[in-house]
């Protein structure tokens, strides 16, 4: 974690720098940092997908030969479920590793030893490609839900699925940030873009319907699931009902 004397905007995005090598850690951190980013970081494998699970993170840093689990692993199984865009930092020589990342799934990639002030334009032309995307709206696959965010229309496995509009909302904010964890407060600021502070309560109604239309079987959800004392995540292994 960094301890930046300058707080951000709140709404710098998040980027997570994967690198175990403490000085290119502190070199990136110190570059994304003056570029006015929020900077997360990992030195292992394991922590950084640790640090997914939590955070919402809006692109990745990732060095490939990483204690843990390796880079390659890493991107491999952000993938799975996610499409945060991956910057790997590959060194000479691990030319092989870097065709292998982009085809897991990396979006880019940058060359050691590199200038940080390239990597920090490369990670801003990424965040300007992926928002591009948002904004035009790609849509979202998962399982069998796909969700097209402009025409506003869900489909459970090609079949229409009619929605409420806070039904939708509340499927759209999860299904875009997988696996994260909202806490209702956060789902309800959303709904009403903070300017509604009620019951929190009626967040647990529009999931409970929400799960009678889009899940397999409502009383055992797979998609949408409830984080005891938290709140509730698209997707991810263990469902708590
Ligand atoms: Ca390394």
């Amino acid at each position: 974690m960094s301890d930046k004397p300058v707080p951000k905007a709140p709404m710098a995005e998040r980027i997570l720098v994967v690198e175990d090598e403490e000085s290119i850690r502190t070199i990136v951190e110190y570059a994304l940092d003056e570029a006015g980013f929020d900077v997360v970081t990992a030195d292992r494998g394991d922590t950084a997908l640790e640090v997914l699970e939590r955070e919402s993170i809006d692109l990745v840093v990732l060095d490939l030969m990483l204690p843990g689990i390796d880079g390659l692993e890493v991107c491999r199984r952000i993938r799975a479920d996610r499409s945060v865009p991956i910057i790997i930092l590959s060194a000479k020589g691990e030319e092989l590793d870097k065709v292998l990342g982009l085809e897991l799934g990396a979006d880019d990639y940058v060359t050691k030893p590199f200038s940080p002030r390239e990597l920090a334009s490369r990670v801003k032309a990424n965040l300007r490609r992926a928002k591009l995307d948002t904004d035009r709206g790609a849509p979202i696959r998962a399982a069998d839900i796909e969700i097209d965010p402009v025409a506003r229309v869900v489909k459970r496995d090609g079949e229409s699925v009619h929605l409420t509009y806070s039904e939708f909302e509340i499927l759209l904010k999860l299904a875009q940030s997988q696996r994260r964890v909202f806490t209702r407060e956060e789902l309800m600021n959303h709904l009403w873009k903070g300017s509604f502070y009620g019951d929190l309560r009626s967040v647990d109604v529009h999931v409970r319907h929400l799960r009678q239309k889009i899940e397999l079987d409502a009383s055992d959800p797979r998609l949408i699931r409830t984080v005891r004392g938290v709140g509730y995540a698209f997707g991810g292994e263990e469902s708590e009902g």
